[in-house]
C-alpha cells in the first residue's frame, strides 16, 4: 500500500519530538538495568509508604529470576502473572522476560472458564497468583499445561503496621486451608524465594526483535480472546515513543499514578514500562476507588495519571473532589475509549495539568495516536500518529485508500505492531497484512492530519438501511448535563433490522426524562440517529480499564428479543 513519505501530521510535530527514533531493541528488563545504574538510590516503588529503590528492585528481580530458573523456566516458556497492581507484579514481570519467558498476563478477575482457556492456549507452565485467587487455579490446573504455582499476598507488600492489621487470607506459606493436595515440589511462596538474595543476573541471549516477551490476551470488547505476541522491541519502542511525546518530563523526578491495571497492555507501557525507563516513582494502587486516588494524588504529589475516561469521569463527581488538592499533576494521556470533551476540560480546569486523548489497541503494544499534549488537539479527535507510526484510512469494499474526510478502517504501522496471534495464523493473516495493522477501527482523517473514530466496525448500527455510528449520539448525550455516562447500541429490530438503543447513568443532582433526552438529541442529530429507546441505570458494565462493556449490553439486549 502506497503512502505519503511525508505525511501532513508532521507538520504539527514541535521540534522536540523526533519524527523519527532510532530504537534500542533490547531485551526489556535491560531498562530496568540501566536505570538501576544512574539512578540506584532513586526511589522505583511505592505502595502504601513501602519503599523500593531501583537498586533494591533489580536485586528482587535479579533473585527471583533465578527462583523461576531453578524450578525449570527457560527461554520460550509461558509464565502467567494473575496480580493485581503489585510490587509483586513489576518483580514477576520483570525476572520472567530476564529468564527469557513470555509472560502472559492473566486478569485477577477471570473466572475459571475464562482462566483455563486462556492457560490452555498459552500453554503456560508456570503461574504467579494471589493467595485469594490460589483455590481458582488449583481447580482449572488438571486440565491445562501448568507444573508450577507461585503463591503471593498483599499482605506481603505492605508496610510494617499496615502488614500485621491486614485480614490474614488462607495463604500463610503453604497452610493453606483449602481443599487440596499441597506439596513442596509444585507450590512456592513468593516471599521465600526472594530470601536468599542473588546479584549476578541470569543471562540468556534474548532477541529484542524476534523474541516474544508478552502474550496479551485481547478480546474484553471483540469475543474469543486471542493471544498477541509482543516482542521485547514492541513493548520498549511503544514507551521510548510515550517519552518522546512527554517531552517536558524531567528524567528522575516524575511520579507516576498506577491505577490502571499492569495485566492490561496499557497500563503496562504508560506507567509501568514508562517509570523503570524514566527513573519515575510508581506508585501502586491495586484498585481504582475515586477518594483513595485523590488522596494519593495529594499525599504523593502525584505528576502523571494515565486514566481512562471512566476514571476521571469518576474523580470529576466525585462530592468530595473540592477537598484534596491536585495541582501537582502535569500531564495524562486518556486512552482506550473516546474522551469527553467537557470531561477533558474540567480536568484540567481542575488540575491545571494536561489531559489528552489517544489511541490505540493491544496489537500495537498498544498506543499509536494522540494529541499533543503541549501543542494542537483537536476536539473530538484521537490526535496524530506517534513517531514512526504510518497510519491510513482504507476501504475493503473499493480495495484502496481514502481520502481526507472519508470514513473506512483504520490500519497502522511501526516498531509497536505485533508479530501476530498466538497460534492462530488464519487469524493473523485477517489483521496483519504487509506489516499493516487493520485495527477494525473506522475513522477518518480530517485535511490536517488529525484522526477521528467514528466507531468499531463490528459497533456501526444499520437501522432501516442507514449506517449510523454510535459515538456521534454518544457525544450528544455527554453534552446534557444530566448525562454522567451514555453508551449506545444497535438493538435488533423486527422492521429496520436494528433501533438505536440508549443506556444512561445520570447524574445525581439532576434527574432527567426520557422526553427530555429525545427532544435534546433530535435537536441535533438527523432524525434516524436519534435513539428510540432509553434505559437508565445506576452504572454499565465495564472492563478492568474503565471501558464500557457495549458487548455485554449488545448480548443481554439479544436474549430479550425472541424473534430470530
Ligand atoms: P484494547 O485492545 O482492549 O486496548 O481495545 C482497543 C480498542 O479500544 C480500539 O480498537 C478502539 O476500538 C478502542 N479505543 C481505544 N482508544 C480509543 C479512543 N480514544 N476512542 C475510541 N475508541 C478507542
Amino acid at each position: 500500500m502506497q503512502v505519503d513519505t511525508q505525511p501532513i501530521w508532521y507538520d504539527h510535530y514541535p521540534k522536540q519530538i523526533p519524527h523519527s527514533i532510532s530504537y534500542e531493541k533490547k531485551a526489556l528488563h535491560l531498562f530496568l538495568k540501566d536505570t538501576m545504574i544512574t539512578y540506584p538510590n532513586h526511589r522505583a516503588i511505592n505502595f502504601y509508604g513501602n519503599t523500593w529503590t531501583f537498586k533494591q528492585l533489580w536485586q528482587d528481580v535479579v533473585t527471583f529470576s533465578h527462583g523461576l530458573k531453578e524450578m525449570g523456566v527457560q527461554k520460550g516458556d509461558r509464565v502467567a502473572i494473575m496480580l493485581p497492581n503489585l510490587p509483586q507484579t513489576v518483580i514477576s514481570y520483570y525476572a520472567v522476560l530476564m529468564t527469557g519467558g513470555i509472560v502472559v498476563q492473566t486478569n485477577p478477575l477471570y473466572m475459571e472458564r475464562e482462566l483455563k482457556h486462556q492457560l490452555i492456549d498459552s500453554g503456560a507452565k508456570v503461574i504467579i497468583c494471589l493467595d485469594d485467587l490460589f483455590p481458582r487455579v488449583m481447580k482449572v490446573k488438571k486440565e491445562t499445561s501448568l507444573e508450577k504455582i507461585v503463591v503471593t499476598s498483599i499482605q506481603e507488600a505492605l508496610p510494617f503496621p499496615k502488614k500485621v492489621l491486614y485480614p490474614l487470607t488462607q495463604w500463610k506459606e503453604k497452610k493453606i486451608k483449602v481443599d487440596v493436595e499441597v506439596d513442596d515440589q509444585h507450590i512456592f511462596s513468593f516471599q521465600k524465594m526472594l530470601r536468599k538474595k542473588r546479584t549476578d543476573e541470569v543471562n540468556v541471549e534474548i532477541n529484542g526483535e524476534e523474541d516474544i516477551a508478552l502474550l496479551q490476551y485481547t478480546g474484553g470488547t471483540t469475543g474469543v480472546a486471542k493471544g498477541v505476541m509482543l516482542t521485547h522491541e514492541n513493548l520498549g519502542a511503544n514507551t521510548t515513543q510515550c517519552l518522546h511525546w512527554m517531552y517536558e518530563l524531567d528524567e528522575g523526578k516524575e511520579k507516576i499514578l498506577a491505577v490502571l491495571p499492569f495485566f492490561h497492555v496499557y497500563g503496562m507501557t504508560v506507567s509501568m514500562n514508562l517509570s523503570i525507563m524514566h527513573a519515575a516513582e510508581l506508585i501502586i494502587l491495586p484498585k481504582f476507588e475515586p477518594e483513595e486516588v485523590m488522596k494519593t494524588i495529594e499525599k504523593q504529589n502525584i505528576t502523571i495519571f494515565p486514566g481512562a475516561p471512566t476514571m476521571y469521569v469518576g474523580l470529576l463527581n466525585h462530592k468530595k473532589l473540592k477537598h484534596y488538592d491536585l495541582s501537582s499533576i502535569r500531564a495524562c494521556i486518556s486512552g482506550s475509549a473516546p474522551l469527553p470533551l467537557e470531561v477533558q476540560q474540567q480536568f484540567e480546569k481542575v488540575t491545571g495539568g494536561k489531559l489528552v486523548e489517544g489511541y490505540g489497541l493491544t496489537e500495537a503494544s498498544p498506543v499509536t495516536h494522540c494529541n499533543l499534549i503541549w501543542g494542537k488537539r483537536k476536539e473530538g479527535s484521537i490526535g496524530i500518529p506517534w513517531p514512526d507510526t504510518e497510519a491510513a484510512i482504507y476501504s475493503s469494499e473499493e480495495d484502496r485508500l481514502l481520502e481526507a474526510g472519508e470514513i473506512g478502517e483504520l490500519i497502522v504501522r511501526g516498531p509497536q505492531v505485533m508479530k501476530g496471534y498466538w497460534n492462530r495464523p488464519e487469524e493473523t493473516a485477517v489483521t496483519l497484512k504487509g506489516d499493516w495493522l487493520f485495527t477494525g477501527d473506522m475513522a477518518y482523517m480530517d485535511e490536517d492530519g488529525y484522526f477521528y473514530i467514528a466507531d468499531r466496525k463490528k459497533d456501526m448500527i444499520i437501522a432501516g438501511g442507514f449506517n449510523i455510528y454510535p459515538r456521534e449520539i454518544e457525544e450528544v448525550l455527554y453534552e446534557h448535563e444530566a448525562v454522567q455516562e451514555a453508551v449506545v447500541i444497535g438493538v435488533p429490530d423486527p422492521y429496520r433490522g436494528e433501533t438505536v438503543k440508549a443506556f444512561i447513568v445520570p447524574t445525581k443532582e439532576r434527574k432527567v426524562t426520557e422526553e427530555e433526552l429525545n427532544a435534546f438529541c433530535r435537536s441535533r442529530l438527523a432524525a434516524y440517529k436519534v435513539p428510540r429507546l432509553y434505559e437508565f441505570r445506576t452504572e454499565l458494565p465495564k472492563t478492568s480499564v474503565g471501558k464500557i462493556l457495549k458487548r455485554v449490553l449488545v448480548e443481554e439486549e439479544k436474549k430479550k428479543t425472541s424473534f430470530p
